[in-house]
Parts: structure tokens; sequence; C-alpha cells
């Protein structure tokens, strides 16, 4: 039961961990008017897809007031010229671990944290890297309930640096339906609803559901099921995003009514065209492997069946989201970031550009369009008047160079500023 083991070994690791604390440095938040003006050589319109120039962003506290080419500053604002760079709408990261680090040791899956307050100073560290890589929204999958929405909420108030997290708090895995007979459908239905009810009752904002395959091909949560995790959540008012790796439990995740589904690595053509015709977006993690493999040395707790199952992703999960992006299908820019990947996350951009999609859709993929998986359109991802003064911004032209996106020089959250390395 080659899924089930990965899964569960993955579960395992999901506990507690622990990563060394990366210096405290320059970047805090700076104070800032109610009425501010940002102008930049450049803008992405995120929902046209294209770069404008003579960029003027008009804020208000934390919102954008108006913005637009050459538009002229009001009286008394204070304004920030970056110069020549792009501004981008603030990047959304689809799928992240927040809560994952190296441990004491510099390595992954030797020693556990002493409890959540451990594993929430090391997720605080995670956020505020992944804010200053210019992410400032994420979905966050799978960590430990207790660990996410306090991390969530201390950054709501101010009082950590990171992203907006939308969190789900711990997955469903099979370990839910522990001591279930498989041939009691009834009562398998009945534990998943309630899984979800204790979720939505610990405050997540989304439910992450680990499908997969058993050793007959056949997924370990069939549709009937799925649909069940789906109608409770919708109760609550959130979506459900299901980790699924192979073809058979792909089709299963959509034909439930996902609104996501998580790798998605091993498709047929049959669940390209499900994806596609129900909508259901593909946030492909492409770089994950690559990062796992390039540092071997790290995650010691991997056996080799996860090390050759990590070789398979990587081989294979470019042709697959291009396949993917050729038959239609909605692919949304998520970046798995685990330990050491934190701050790092804008580099599944780059990667999705390797799969096919043009840079100024790729950009949308972690801006626009994540904004409406995660159910923030119009809040987040594009520049504005109405949504959050979230901007950052790059050197050069992203739309001509992807690479760029790697080398975020401002970032503003919520109209404050975390990192200005192109003040004027
Ligand atoms: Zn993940």
């Amino acid at each position: 039961m080659r899924a089930a083991r990965l899964f569960n070994l993955l579960l395992a690791l999901l506990v507690t961990l622990s990563l060394p604390n990366c210096a405290r440095t320059q970047n805090r938040p700076a104070p800032t008017p109610t009425r501010l003006v940002v102008r930049a050589a450049r803008m992405f319109d995120a929902r046209a897809g294209r770069i404008v120039g003579d960029a003027v962003v008009i804020l208000e506290g934390d919102h954008i007031a108006a913005a637009g080419p050459g538009l002229a500053a009001p009286a008394g604002a204070r304004v920030i010229d970056l110069g020549d760079v792009t501004l981008l709408p603030g990047l959304i990261d689809a799928h992240t671990h927040i809560t994952y680090h190296y441990d004491r040791t510099g390595r992954f899956g030797i020693s556990w944290d002493s409890g959540p307050d451990e594993t929430l100073k090391f997720a605080k560290e995670n956020a505020r890297v992944t804010l200053l890589a210019g992410i400032t929204t994420a979905r966050d999958l799978g960590g430990d309930s207790r660990v996410v929405t306090r991390l969530r909420d201390e950054i709501n108030r101010g009082e950590t640096d990171g992203p907006r997290l939308v969190v789900s708090g711990d997955p469903l895995t099979p370990s839910a339906l522990r001591g279930v007979a498989e041939d009691d459908p009834g009562e398998r239905v009945k534990r998943i609803r309630e899984f979800v009810r204790a979720r939505v009752a610990e405050g997540v904002d989304v439910i992450k559901v680990f499908e997969g395959v058993d050793e007959g091909g056949h997924p370990l949560f069939d549709v009937r099921e799925i649909s069940a995790a789906v109608e409770e959540a919708a109760r609550a008012g959130l979506r459900v995003a299901v980790h699924a790796h192979e073809a058979a439990s792909v089709k299963a995740a959509v034909r439930g009514g996902c609104a996501s589904v998580e790798h998605g690595s091993f498709l047929d053509d049959e669940a390209v065209r499900e994806l596609a015709k129900h909508h259901v977006a593909l946030v492909p993690t492409l770089y994950l492997p690559t990062h796992y493999l390039e540092h071997r040395e790290r995650f010691v707790a991997f056996d080799p069946f996860t090390w050759s199952f990590f070789e398979r992703l990587r081989a294979g999960n470019l042709a697959n989201a291009a396949r993917a992006k050729k038959g239609g299908v909605w692919v949304v820019s998520g970046s798995d970031a685990v330990a050491g990947l934190h701050g790092n996350n804008p580099r599944e951009i780059i990667w999705l550009v390797k799969a096919g999609l043009t840079p100024a859709e790729a950009l949308r993929s972690a801006t626009v369009d994540a904004a409406s998986l995660l159910g923030l359109e119009g809040k987040v991802g594009e520049i504005k008047p109405g949504a959050f003064a979230d901007l950052v911004a790059v050197p050069g032209d992203p739309t001509k160079d992807i690479g760029v996106v790697e080398h975020v020089v401002f970032v503003m959250k919520g109209g404050k500023v975390f990192k200005a390395e192109a003040r004027p």
C-alpha cells in the first residue's frame, strides 16, 4: 500500500519539528500614514495579464483606493517612488506547510518539538521569511490545528509578521476511519462528517483531505465519501482541497466536488478532462521533489521508497502539468513549502513557466487565480480599489524574465511596508 505508506510517513513527520532560528534581521514593519502613494515604472494588471507603465497606487489605510497609470497623487500624501521596478499584487501561495522545519540538528525527522508552543515558534519564523519573499497570502494545508490557527490569528492581530493565512489544520486521512469496517459505508461517512465538523469547531478556513489509492488502485475515499466531506464543509462555508497523486484518486476527488486537487502528479486523459470540465484547480507543486532530492542529507527520515517516489515525481511532473494545461485545466501556484523551502516559495512560479504556462499566466496563477480558489477574490491578488494594500515589487519585467520573482525588493501588506530594498 504505497500511497498509504508515504502518507503515513508524512503524517508522522507532520507532528512536530524544529529549524535553526535564522538571525532576526531588518525589515520590521514601518508605521505608515493613512494616505500613501506607491509609484513604480511598471505594474502587472493580473486580471488582464499585462504590464502597465507609469504605475501609481493610492492607498488609504490598509486598502487600495485607486490604481492606474499616471494618476495624480492626492495633496499631502506621502509618496514612495520605487523607480525602475514592476509592482505585482502581493503573491499568493496556495499550498504551504508553514509549521514544517528542520530540527535542532539542522535536519528533518530526528527530534520532535516539545509541543505546540515550540512548533509555533518555528512557524513564526517561517511565516516571516515567507512574507519577505513576497507571499502576502498563503493557504496552509495540513498543519497542526492548534498551531496554525494561533499563528493565523497572531498575524491578523499584527503581533507576528507573516502572510494572511487560510488554514486547514489537521487533515482528513484514512486514520480517521480506523476501526470502521470496509463494508460499513454508513459509518465511514458518519466519521468523515464528524471529522469535518471538528475542524470547523476549531475555526479552520478550509478542509484538507489526503486521498490515495489502495493495492487494487481504488481510491482510499470514494466519491460518496469525498462528497460527504465537501457537503459538510460547505455547511460552514468552507471548501475542500484534496491531496491526490494518482489518476483514480484525482477523479474521485473531482467527482466528489473538491475545490482543488493538490499535486495530481499522474494524470490520465480522463482525469484531465474531469478537472477541466468541473473547473477544479490543479495545484501541481512542481518544485518540491527537486527540493527534497537536492537536500537529501537533511531529510534523514525518508525511506528508499519515498526517495524513489520523489524521483518519479521529478521525472514526470513538468510533462504532467503541461498536459493538464493543454487540456484546459485551471492551474494555481502552490509551493508545498516544507522545511528549508520557506522564503523560496515564488520559485514555483518559475517552474510553472517550465511546465508551459506563459509568464503572465504563471503570475496570474499566484495572484488573481489563487485568490479565486481561496475565496478571496477582490480582496487579494489584484491591485485594484477595495483590495488590501498588498504589493510587492520585482526588478525588470517579470512577463519577459519570470526569474525576477525570486528577487522581490519591496513587500507591503495591508499598507505596512515589511521590506524596502528599493526604497529611494
Ligand atoms: Zn503538501
